[in-house]
């Protein structure tokens, strides 16, 4: 199982087992190290299309910034 990030160009291993989830990742622009965090997600994209009977195998969020090692104050 692994999610692939679109602005990295790159597949990053997932660490949350192998059931839908929403995969949000935290994306240094500086870095490039990204990081999977966990969070509810727009559950409402996940309910409608479970009533459209549409199967997701999930939603990726891309959050992109720079991490605490890059941030300069
Ligand atoms: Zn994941
Ligand atoms: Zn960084």
């Amino acid at each position: 199982m692994a999610h692939r990030i679109e602005s990295l160009n790159a597949y990053v291993a997932c660490r949350q087992g192998d059931k839908a989830h929403t995969a949000a990742f935290l994306i240094c622009k500086c870095c490039q190290t990204s990081c999977e965090v966990n969070t509810g997600g727009p559950t409402e994209l996940l309910a409608t299309g479970e009533r459209l009977g549409f199967s997701l195998d999930g939603l990726i969020i891309e959050g992109r910034g720079l991490c605490a090692d890059c941030k300069v104050d």
